[in-house]
């Protein structure tokens, strides 16, 4: 009999490995604490490693397919005059501010999603409320009242993951990114930009609008200050608290809150990494976000979550049993990986989105500088985070 599986949390870490794991014969079930298939998010980079992963799904056509087809990235002054261009072809690694692959969250995760669903069972609407292990397997009791037993778990539940805290209490150490966002969908106007355009004004505020599909713009507002539990915050309070923030401020923002106000596709979060010693304990694993959420700062998560449910899948299958073994090289595989995916200075969110009068005209001076042929050349091939970072094993 195949090994059976809960793989739990249904976006992108968790699809992608049960879409993996099924393929390579194991028995999966897929457990998602939303009442069904979330949609929704903003504009998510697919790079390197990951984009030929969804090459070995058959997926890679269908994903370009829904690509925003953002041009590149402008950084604008009051007036919505470009102060620096970065072009979508600028890197040769393809690691400038806008990806070849840009795609809706939404998208990209509804893509992976329908493939895996040929394949592996989903519930929706329940969530694991315990989980205790033995030599043979684990027992996993649902907030629903329903139990169960698997052969292994992979926890797949994004940044606040709560199975995580339930098996590895304490060992979490968030580095907070001292940026707070929002990101939403709102509708375009005939003369938007295809470039994504990039506002700052003082007191660490910003905001961009990238370009997207249907019709729509993707608005992220973001406010460079400490974390004050906001995270936690009910969303009517965290709609009410940006709003607050950026009222009275010019350019486009006047027309994003507008548009804030009539969205249901509204994501908040306080920005932090999630930095865990270890992935696995006994028969539990953690993938994508929950494992090691680098941030949206870092341009990388979707890569990661995508390549790591290929990686995972494929340990599991390579070991033949050995559950002990495939996380080992799981991690062997992705550490490094992940390791230079984090690595985000905590200065930059100060620099890009800056204080004062003073610091906002610096900042597009380095931008305009930065964005010259030379400056850039060595910017996105020298320093540059690498998607192709690693040799992609063959399962
Ligand atoms: C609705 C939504 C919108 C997003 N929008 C953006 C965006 O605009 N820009 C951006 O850069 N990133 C966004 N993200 C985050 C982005 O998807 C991830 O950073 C990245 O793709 C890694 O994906 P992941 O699958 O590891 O985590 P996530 O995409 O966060 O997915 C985690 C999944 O687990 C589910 N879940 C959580 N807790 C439990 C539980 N206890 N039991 C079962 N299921 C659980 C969640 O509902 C979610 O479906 C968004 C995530 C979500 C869920």
């Amino acid at each position: 009999m195949p090994a059976s599986i809960l793989v739990t949390g249904a976006s992108i870490a968790g699809n992608t490995t049960a879409w993996w794991l099924a393929k390579q014969g194991f028995d999966v079930e897929v457990v998602e604490h939303a009442p069904a298939f979330r949609d929704g998010g903003q504009n998510v980079d697919v790079r390197g490693n990951a984009r030929e992963v969804l090459r070995r799904m058959g997926l890679e056509e269908l994903a370009f397919q829904r690509s925003t087809r953002e041009q590149g990235t402008d950084w604008v002054d009051e007036d919505d005059s470009v102060v620096a261009r970065f072009e979508a072809g600028d890197s040769e690694t393809d690691s400038g501010p806008t990806a070849e692959l840009e795609i809706r969250r939404g998208d990209i995760a509804r893509i992976i999603y329908d493939a895996a669903r040929q394949r592996a069972a989903f519930r929706f609407g329940d969530r694991i409320e315990g989980v205790e292990q033995d030599a043979a397997g684990v027992a996993v009791r649902f907030e629903s009242g329903r139990q169960a037993r698997y052969d292994m778990v992979v926890v797949a539940e994004g940044v606040g993951s709560h199975t995580r805290e339930l098996v590895f209490p304490g060992e979490n150490e968030p580095r907070w990114m001292d940026l707070t966002i929002a990101y939403f969908s709102m509708p375009s106007r005939p003369g938007d930009s295809p470039y994504a355009r990039q506002y700052n004004t003082v007191d660490g505020r910003g905001a961009t609008l990238k370009r997207s599909l249907d019709g729509q713009l993707g608005a992220y507002l973001g406010i460079q200050k400490k974390p004050e539990g906001e995270n936690e915050w009910p969303v009517e309070d965290q709609r009410r608290f940006i709003e607050a923030q950026f009222a009275g401020d010019g350019w486009e923002i006047p027309r994003i809150l507008e548009a804030m106000r009539q969205t249901d596709d509204f994501y908040f979060d306080v920005l932090r990494q999630v930095r865990m010693a270890r992935w696995s304990d006994g028969r539990v694993v953690l993938t994508g976000d929950a494992a090691w959420c680098p941030t949206p700062l870092a341009g990388i998560g979707t890569t990661l979550a995508i390549v790591g449910g290929y990686v995972l899948a494929g340990e599991l299958a390579r070991a033949s049993g050995d559950t002990a073994r495939a996380f080992d090289a799981y991690e062997r595989v992705m550490r490094p990986f992940v390791k230079e995916g984090q690595n985000v200075p905590k200065i930059v969110p100060r620099l890009l989105w800056p204080h004062s009068r003073a610091g906002v005209t610096l900042m597009r001076g380095a931008m305009h500088l930065a964005a010259t042929p030379v400056v850039k050349h060595l910017i996105n091939n020298s320093f540059a985070r690498d998607a192709n970072h690693i040799d992609l094993p063959n399962y």
